[in-house]
């Protein structure tokens, strides 16, 4: 297991895009569900944000989103996984959590069917998974990870960014006050020169 814990920039360049190891990531996926007996149908994987966007003042900031069939003009349910992640192991996760939504196409939300399907994986979104069971899947999740390599995305920073604790937010937004106020004292300047002509 000592791929496991092989950060991501040391893997090999397998693919050069996301979307690219994400629907490999997918396809893996797919042949595991089914040995359980749970159909993942076709779907569209990107990089992205769910609807909720991203906002570093909520608690909670969505890792992955799945789009049901009724909200794609072709019938193909979409996945958005979070461009925060790029540690394989961490999309994987995520990944199968949207593909368990993908099997009843989010009907059951993450009601019984979802819990069920979660348990059979030995996710711990069922509620109840046994230690070993959520070993084994965290061993079986890697193992469909490593032959896609490096996932080619680095994460992002910029939730630093709107941190008020941040030094440099804090001097933008500085910055930011002192530009307008000197942009409107020059507006003035202009109109009393106007005026006065
Ligand atoms: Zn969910």
């Amino acid at each position: 297991m000592k791929f496991l814990h092989q950060p991501n920039a040391e893997r090999k360049v397998v693919y050069k895009y996301a979307e690219e190891w994400l629907q490999h990531a997918v396809t893996a996926l797919r042949a595991h569900f089914l040995t359980y007996g749970h159909k993942v149908p076709e779907v569209y994987v990107s990089c992205g944000y769910s609807p909720h966007g991203f906002n570093p003042d909520r608690k909670i900031n969505y890792e992955g989103c799945y789009m049901p069939m009724r909200y794609s003009a072709d019938g193909v349910p979409m996945i958005y996984i979070s461009p925060d992640l790029f540690e394989p192991i961490q999309v994987m996760f995520v990944l199968a959590h949207e593909l368990i939504h993908a099997v009843d196409d989010g009907y059951s939300t993450h009601g019984f069917r979802f819990r069920s399907i979660a348990r059979d994986l030995g996710m711990k979104e069922c509620g109840n998974v046994r230690f070993i069971h959520y070993v084994n899947c965290i061993k079986k999740f890697s193992e469909l990870a490593e032959p896609l390599g490096r996932y080619p995305r680095g994460g992002v920073t910029y939730q630093n960014s709107f941190s008020i604790i941040n030094p440099d937010y804090q001097i933008q937004r500085m910055n930011d006050i002192e530009f307008k106020r000197n942009k409107s004292i020059e507006k003035k300047r202009v109109k009393t020169a106007v005026i006065s002509m």
